[in-house]
């Protein structure tokens, strides 16, 4: 018999895709792709896996490979168009940062300005905050609605704010869960590639990025947070989606309060207009870029009616309708005090010295939160609505030794002790002024 030849299929071999980052290789479109839609369906072990994470944190990724890797997590679920919502739809996303309640205030006021919001978010990981978890803080608000319930809600009220229940880029839950067990969260074409899928996942006229650059946000410096931004912008590009990225200020927290109650009721004072400061500017810097496009507004036009609808109630009407029309108590935009829930010990902090606060690190004051119960240490932990930490010091105000600059809630006098001593090991005091950082660094558009 005549001896057959057999000719050998190109077998897909993931530690092949390995080996090649490792080595600082270029990476072909099909093997990125076979390899993280592989790891998504469980056929790629955590080790392997986790190899690759680190082999693309120390060699990174080129523009083609991330646009590729980019395309696969999205690829690796259902997409949603969102096509039913009459109204012009805006998506917004933020890196991740220490008392960062800006979609709690985007959402109900972009939609009292006539724009539609329907947004995915997340828990916090790490030492950065999460916006599920702050709203899970009023009583009986659920966030597991359906694709149906937020498009409905979005049409009644304007806006919704809902985890990822649905089978949205699967490859990221994954591929994130597994990079935080890592050392690999910090990556810039890792994080792109996330933020990004899970934006081109969900149909929108317009997406907002927020990239934090600081001591509380993954990118350190404004250098970094602007390559990333423009990672993000080159995705929008090529997906030929309108985007817009602001880079701004992480080096201290954003607003005064971190834990999920209390950034809570933070967003209700600055939605009912009762609280000027970083979150507000913030909100309202959002809001303006969305409806200048979007609206057909001149960005005076847009900031006046941003204001008015903060100063006038009509922001916080629409936040008392999506907290109850998602089963929330909406007594809590009247009286978040009595509706909110509340930590047994509260201990004030009190400037240890005088001078001009020169620093406020972030990352340090968001994981003294941490440490009191606000956040998980692992994923899944169960975390305490009612803890956390106050702070009304920002870099360049004028301190007096003994005022109060805020408080720590706690469930004992020993962790509000302990939690207090941490804010203010974090914080740099100075004998001349310090400048008042800028909030926006950057902007670019797609
Ligand atoms: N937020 C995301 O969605 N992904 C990241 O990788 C980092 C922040």
């Amino acid at each position: 018999m005549a001896a057959s030849i057999v000719h050998t299929v190109d077998r897909f071999d993931p530690r092949r895709v390995v080996a090649a980052k490792r080595d600082g290789l270029a990476l072909d479109d099909e093997r990125l792709r076979e390899f993280v839609l592989r790891y998504a369906r469980g056929e790629i072990s955590d080790a392997l896996a986790a190899s690759f994470l680190m082999a693309v944190y120390l060699n990174g990724l080129s523009e083609a490979e991330t646009a590729a890797m980019t395309r696969a997590m999205v690829d690796s679920g259902s997409t949603v168009a969102l096509n039913g919502i009459g109204r012009p739809k805006v998506d917004k996303h933020s890196t991740g940062g220490v008392s960062d309640g800006v979609t709690l205030v985007f959402a109900p006021l972009a939609a009292s300005m006539g724009l539609a919001v329907a947004k995915l978010s997340g828990r916090g990981l790490g030492h950065t905050g999460g916006t599920l978890d702050k709203l899970e803080a009023i009583p009986g608000l659920r966030t597991d609605l359906s694709i149906e319930e937020i498009e409905h809600q979005v049409q009644a009220v304007g806006c919704a704010i809902s985890a990822q229940t649905i089978d949205l880029v699967p490859a990221d839950g994954a591929l994130y869960a597994l990079r935080d067990a890592t050392a690999t969260v910090g990556s810039l074409p890792l994080i792109a590639s996330s933020v990004m899928s899970k934006k081109l996942a969900v149909g929108s006229d317009l997406m907002l990025l927020d990239v934090k650059a600081g001591s509380g946000a993954f990118m350190r410096t404004a250098g970094q947070a602007e390559a990333l931004a423009l990672a993000c912008v080159d995705l929008a590009r090529r997906w030929g989606r309108p985007a817009c990225v602001l880079v701004t200020d992480m080096s201290q927290p954003l607003g005064t309060a971190i834990g999920n109650a209390l950034e809570i009721a933070e967003t209700v004072r600055v939605l009912r207009g009762d609280e000027h400061g970083s979150l507000r500017e913030l909100a309202l810097r959002f809001v303006v870029e969305a409806a200048v496009p979007l609206l057909g507004l001149t960005p005076q036009e847009a900031r006046r009616r941003a204001e008015r609808a903060l100063d006038h109630g009509e922001a916080a009407g629409r936040f008392a309708a999506m907290v109850e029309a998602q089963g929330g108590d909406r007594r809590v935009v009247d009286d978040p005090t009595a509706t909110l829930p509340h930590a047994p010990v509260r201990l004030e902090i009190a400037a240890p010295s005088d001078g001009w606060l020169a620093a406020a690190d972030a990352q340090a004051i968001g994981r003294a939160a941490v440490d009191l119960g606000a956040g998980r240490v692992r994923k899944g932990d169960r975390i305490d609505p009612a803890v956390g930490i106050e702070l009304e010091a920002k870099i360049g105000d004028r301190l007096a030794r003994g005022r109060p600059i805020g408080a720590v809630h706690a469930r004992s006098p020993e962790e509000a002790r302990h939690a207090a001593d941490a804010v203010l090991a974090a914080l740099t005091l100075d004998d001349s002024p310090a400048a008042a950082p800028p909030l926006v660094l950057a902007s670019l558009h797609a």
